[in-house]
């Protein structure tokens, strides 16, 4: 190991991994295979948002110049209704049409007066208000035809999805999902749903780092937890490196006796880097297994979480050439002592409190890092960087779970 970068920060164990990055391939799904996926390349509008101008109020489309003191009587000429007729109508001086919300504006009408400030009698129309050249959606002044409309990398939210129809789209270009395969590995885990026995606990990772891998819009692959032995890892790997892009472990990568999987990496796979200065989470190993890159993950629960969201995340992120999913980081308030290191970015689990001078931050349970608890119940992580306090009344970034 001398020569492989070792207990690194962060922000350099993030650019190792990024030398490496997955495959960037690109399919053609329909509009509602779509949703949660990354868009592949910039998408231009197809069309002018809207096509036409038309009306944003139910009421009457008039001339501006015939109503600009109240009251006014109109005669009414005729009903645009949305997509009801092939040509637009057109308004001379003295009339108006009665117009529904998004009906098309008629020639030479160029305000809408609101329904409830008219009173309709027979033909004609009396206008109690004096209109304003408003009420009218422009053509195009949402989005033009040809203007890019959503970026390469961008997430394919419900709103963008309603955009990509808007602008025209039934078929978007997306990244392939990944495949992620997930190893949990130690003689002591069972399934849960099985019955323990004396030493043994039920194996929580892999459910926790799938719910991770599909909250990204990828594939996770979880296989049967293996036990600590070189040759049943080594079976698992070469497995999970051929069908998959990428896989995690977790387990098995600290200075321990049994900890196989670094050994077997050591030895027979390729290490690009071994542990990171963040607590928890420390014993993190990156490399790749039979040219499938992996990362080794710790075996306590916590930690295994929070490396994911840290280092994991970030390498997707980077390999896809998107900022989804964006690290949402406000400042809060530390209303307890949290306790930070000298050496690490210290990643608490805080709950918060939205108050009128911003967000206060708590951390009320114990944070061993084997405390599923305390991060399932947490809205937050701190980022205390090396030597920062951590004292009640400081104000500190916190990254939202
Ligand atoms: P290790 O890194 O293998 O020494 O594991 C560290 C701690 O995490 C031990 O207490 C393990 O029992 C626990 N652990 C390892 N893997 C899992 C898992 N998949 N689910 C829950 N706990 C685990
Ligand atoms: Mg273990």
């Amino acid at each position: 190991m001398s020569e492989t970068p070792y207990y690194i920060s962060l922000d350099e164990a993030v650019s190792i991994a990024q030398k490496h990055p997955l495959p960037l391939e690109l399919e053609t799904v329909s509009l509602d295979e779509a949703h949660g996926r990354i868009l592949a390349s910039d998408l231009a509008s197809k069309v002018n948002d809207p096509p036409f101008d038309n009306s944003a109020m139910d009421g009457f489309a008039v001339r501006f110049e015939d109503t600009k003191t109240a009251p006014t009587i109109l005669s009414v000429i005729a009903t645009s209704q949305a997509a009801a007729s092939l040509e637009p109508l057109t308004i001379s001086s003295g009339e108006a049409v009665r117009i529904m919300t998004g009906a098309p504006m008629p020639n030479g009408a160029d305000a809408v007066i609101p329904i409830e400030a008219c009173q309709v009698d027979g033909d004609t129309v009396t206008l109690n208000q004096p209109s304003k050249p408003h009420f009218i959606r422009h053509r195009g002044e949402n989005i033009k035809e040809g203007h890019i409309g959503l970026k390469q990398g961008s997430h394919l939210s419900p709103q963008s999805i309603s955009l990509c129809a808007t602008m025209g789209y039934n078929q978007i270009p997306v990244v392939r999902k990944l495949k992620i395969g997930i190893i949990s590995t130690g003689d002591e885990l069972k399934s849960p749903g099985e019955s323990l026995s004396f030493g043994e606990i039920y194996e929580s990772n892999s459910y926790g780092l799938s719910g991770l891998v599909t909250s990204l819009g990828h594939t996770p692959i979880r296989y049967p937890s293996v036990v600590d032995s070189l040759d049943a890892l080594r079976t698992q790997f070469n497995q999970a490196a051929s069908e998959c892009d990428l896989f995690l472990t977790s387990g098995g990568v600290s200075m321990g006796e049994w900890d196989f999987v670094r050994k077997l990496m050591e030895d027979e796979g390729e290490v690009a880097f071994w542990r990171v200065r963040i607590r928890p989470g420390s014993p993190p190993l990156f490399g790749h297994w039979n040219e499938t890159p992996m990362f080794g993950l710790p075996g306590n629960p916590v930690s295994s979480h929070v490396v994911f969201r840290m280092l994991v995340i970030p390498y997707i992120r980077a390999s896809l050439n998107t900022t989804f999913p964006i690290n949402r980081i406000v400042h809060a308030k530390l209303s307890t002592d949290v306790r930070s290191t000298n050496d690490c970015l210290t990643l608490r689990r805080v709950t918060l409190q939205s108050t009128k001078e911003g967000f206060l931050a708590e951390q009320p349970k114990h944070q061993g890092s084997g405390n599923i608890d305390s991060l399932s119940s947490a809205d937050a992580l701190t980022l205390l960087q090396p030597g920062q306090s951590g004292k009640t009344g400081e104000w500190i970034e916190v990254l939202l779970l």
